[in-house]
């Protein structure tokens, strides 16, 4: 571990970002990060339902986010809107916020808060491995950092994705004549297990819920590569033998499912490493694809931003918190209440989100 950056001597953390029970909040500039409930002015890290809600006074998020949130809560989800250009900064009060990649789904950032000298970084949620539907997290040197911990376990090493998805298509090849229905989260999963199964060759078209139809045309509307894509709807269940459909993963155990010929049942989600998870959800094919840092990528990420000292905000934070003990890093849990990936934290969420 380097030295950690030199810290500013006359702003205590404090006086630039707290915990509320609304969520983190500056104090200097009045405004909240990710809000868990309706305020004057909102910074957001990115569009999944726990960290972008509708309500706000104003809003100010990635291009991509504020879309997203369009689409899920219709124009009127706030009273103003403005966008934050990445990399630019935009000073509220005597504060420079910044939007840096996160590397989580299309248009999460980090957001960067630095007031006389220190600086904070609020990481929102992301990830590490690479993204072909998303700009890649890009590292940032702070004081402090701000750090998810969903799983925040040694036991959650998320394989890579590219394996995974081989896996997928080993079974489609193996059993030509069965259904093959992947549970994936609405936003961000879906579109990236799509784009995965194109880089890997797979060229007929893919199939997708209803629920998912606004936000995958939307990936597409911004360039995401996911060749040809079918809504089941307009299709005739009993004739997809053969075929993958992608579907939110309360989908996957419905009636829904059970129309498709000899379904071949699959998830896409970190949890799928817990084999005890998959069985309770009747998932014959986990697939370990994740949309958040596994253990080894939370610790590298620690290390390489330099930072003094780690506040964790969700997740598995007290191994986390203790880890950072371990190599002599001072650091806290901020038991913010309120966030638990719709992405990923509860495997047995209902992708409620979006509506159909
Ligand atoms: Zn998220
Ligand atoms: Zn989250």
């Amino acid at each position: 571990m380097t030295l950690a950056r030199q810290r500013s001597q006359n702003l205590r953390p404090s006086e630039l970002l707290i915990p509320t029970p609304a969520g983190l909040y500056c104090p200097l500039a009045e405004i909240h990060i990710d809000p868990v409930r309706p305020v004057a002015r909102a910074l957001i890290t990115h569009g999944h339902s726990d960290h972008a809600r509708a309500g706000h006074g104003a809003v100010l998020a990635t291009r991509e986010t504020l879309a997203i949130m369009a689409l899920r809560y219709g124009e009127g989800f706030a009273g103003e809107r403005q966008e934050a250009v990445p990399g630019s900064v935009t000073r509220i009060g005597a504060v420079d916020f910044r939007f840096v990649p996160a590397g989580h789904v299309l248009g999460s950032a980090q957001i960067v808060v630095e007031a006389r000298g220190l600086r904070i970084v609020v990481s929102g949620d992301y990830k590490r491995e690479r993204d072909p539907t998303c700009a890649g997290f890009e590292p940032v040197p702070c004081d402090i950092f701000i750090t998810e911990a969903t799983f925040g376990l040694p036991v959650f090493r998320h394989p890579p994705a590219h394996l995974e998805v081989a896996k997928l298509l080993e079974s489609v090849r193996l059993f030509p004549e069965r259904s093959h229905i992947v549970g994936a989260y609405s936003l961000g999963k879906a579109q990236r297990v799509m784009a995965l199964i194109r880089e890997a060759g797979f060229e007929r078209p893919l199939y997708i819920h209803g629920a998912m139809e606004t936000l995958t045309e939307f990936y597409l509307s911004e360039g995401a590569r996911l060749g040809e894509i079918r809504k089941v709807a307009a299709t005739d269940r009993k004739s997809l033998g053969g075929e993958i459909v992608i579907c939110p993963p309360s989908a996957i155990q419905d009636l829904w499912a059970r129309k498709f010929p000899d379904p071949v049942t699959a998830f896409a989600s970190g949890w799928m490493r817990i084999r005890a998870r998959a069985r309770q959800r009747g998932v014959e094919l986990p697939l370990i694809i994740s949309d958040h840092a596994d253990w080894d990528d939370l610790q590298a990420t620690i290390r390489e931003v330099e930072a003094g000292e780690i506040w964790v905000t969700h997740g598995e934070a007290d191994a986390l918190v203790h880890w950072c003990g371990t190599v002599g890093l001072k650091a806290k849990p901020l038991h913010l209440v309120g966030y638990g990936d719709e992405g990923e934290a509860e495997p047995v969420e209902a992708d409620n989100a979006v509506t159909g």
